[in-house]
């Protein structure tokens, strides 16, 4: 499987050679020169996987240059028991994405697939777990080291370092708006003893943070001297390893593979639905993708206009469901090049006109109208009272405590329901992680997991800095894996 760049970078490339870089060099985005396809045989012996086998499978479409029997360890010991099995509602669950049907509403199954069982409650486990074990096995078969550098305001950050954590030749460098994180993301982060990893709490907001980044990351020598690498959305492995859920849901919510399904995702960087875009265009019976925005809603007005407007920090809303809050969304690049016929010379000149003028429009190409027959996106928005609304109707109906993100996409899916249709919600992370938001909502203390039971106690370990570029590069130094 080879690789190429969304605005026609191709220098045969493949996943092992893309895995541990960002952008391509002309900007781009990778994505495989075509998506492989799922026959039917395929599809039917699929159903009866475990999901460290259907991962497997998957993955195995993708990760051409490794050695089956070297991928196989890789998938199964992330996707294992250890580190997502978890008790709900007083019954301990070792299935790795459970799905939970609440009810028929509109004539419309609803479910929502948990995808927040991992270490840090929340979906980037699914694909980051994923990645600490590719990254190692990678730096070894290369004799390299790598030294991630990142920027958090609380989900990123976190699931970056319980990935990462104890693993050779890495080392984590995170930085983090100081005292702006919630007292629970704190803990989680900060109370991380390995020696690996570096917590950096930053006096300033989260731009200032993600602004040090990029200037490190600008210093073409620094970052070349000191293997500084990322973990940011756009990584390929990160999407690939969320393809696998949509197969999980899909056979979850049907007892037959010639039903249809549609899902609906709770949005911010286009990461999450864009694997659900590459599920369907593998030949997964999607039926729609239905986009759920908070506030900021980026996403939401390109499927509602054809226009791609990015917003200016000023104009992004710090919201109560904060892991979307998005100024751009940073995967979506991938899905313009498949809309754009995989013409990388259109895409790039979008995504240039996006750069210098902050948009771009096609409302009146053939493309965008075609977006949803051929495509099946559709898409929504919710606001902070819809949110609160959404939690309180799945409490009161269903006796299920939503986080405030789920609670976005369940607000937006009642608006795509449609009869006999099976609709899931990806459920991306527990409600524990929110509780100021549900007890707004609900007047109620969210349970939480017994082992985040006074995480807040626990002793913490960061260093804090004020907002120098040169401070972080002298601690980076002084802490690099050589
Ligand atoms: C990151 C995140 C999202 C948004 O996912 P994208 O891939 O950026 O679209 C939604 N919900 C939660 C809880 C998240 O952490």
């Amino acid at each position: 499987m080879k690789y190429i760049s969304t605005r026609g970078h191709a220098a045969n490339e493949q996943f092992c050679d893309i895995l541990l870089g960002g952008l391509a060099p002309d900007g781009g985005l990778y994505l495989p020169e075509v998506y492989p396809q799922v026959s039917a045989t395929e599809l039917a012996a699929w159903r009866h996987l475990s999901y460290a086998e259907l991962a497997f499978a998957v993955l195995s479409k993708y990760c051409t240059d490794i050695l089956p029997e070297e991928l196989a360890p890789l998938v199964s010991s992330t996707y294992s028991p250890q580190a997502f099995a978890h008790v709900r509602a007083g019954q301990w669950i070792e299935d790795i994405t459970p799905l939970t049907k609440l009810g028929v509403e509109k004539g419309a199954p609803l479910s929502l697939l948990s995808l927040s069982n991992g270490p840090t409650l929340a979906f980037k486990d699914m694909a980051m777990q994923l990645l600490g074990q590719l990254f190692e096995y990678v730096l070894k078969r290369r004799g390299q080291r790598l030294n991630i550098l990142g920027a958090t305001s609380g989900d990123t950050g976190s699931a970056a370092e319980y990935a990462m954590r104890g693993k050779k030749g890495i080392n984590v460098f995170m930085l983090s708006p100081k005292g702006k994180m919630s007292a629970f993301q704190t803990a989680q982060m900060f109370s991380l003893m390995d020696d690996n990893i570096f917590n950096i709490a930053i006096e300033g907001v989260f731009d200032d943070c993600q602004d040090i980044v990029k200037a490190v990351s600008n210093d073409h020598a620094f970052k070349a001297a000191h293997s500084i690498g990322t973990v940011n959305s756009i990584n390929w492995a990160r999407v690939i390893a969320q393809v696998v859920y949509y197969f999980k849901g899909y056979f979850a919510a049907t007892k037959s593979n010639d039903e249809k399904v549609s899902f609906t995702v709770p949005s911010g960087n286009f990461g999450n639905v864009c694997a659900g875009h590459i599920a369907r265009q593998m030949g997964l019976p999607i039926h729609k993708l239905v986009v759920a925005t908070n506030e900021n809603n980026v996403l939401d007005e390109f499927f509602k206009t054809g226009v791609y407007r990015v917003r200016t920090s000023e104009n992004t809303h710090h919201t109560s469901s904060p892991s979307m809050d998005i100024s751009k969304a940073s995967n979506f690049e991938r899905f313009i090049f498949d809309l754009m016929g995989r013409d990388a010379v259109k895409t790039a000149a979008l995504f240039k006109q996006v750069e210098q003028e902050g948009f771009f429009d096609i409302s009146a190409t053939p493309e965008f109208v075609s977006i949803e027959e051929k495509y099946g996106f559709v898409s929504g928005r919710s606001t902070h009272k819809q949110r609160l609304q959404a939690i309180r109707e799945v409490f009161k109906d269903y006796k299920q405590i939503i986080d405030p993100h789920t609670a976005d996409g369940v607000y937006v899916a009642f608006q795509y329901l449609e009869k006999g249709m099976p609709m899931v919600v990806l459920e991306t992370a527990q409600a524990a992680k929110f509780e100021q938001t549900i007890h707004e909502a609900l007047n109620l203390p969210t349970p939480r997991p017994d082992a985040y039971v006074d995480i807040e106690k626990r002793p913490q370990r960061f260093e804090s800095m004020t907002a120098n570029v040169d401070l972080v590069k002298a601690y980076i130094n002084k802490n690099v894996n050589p």
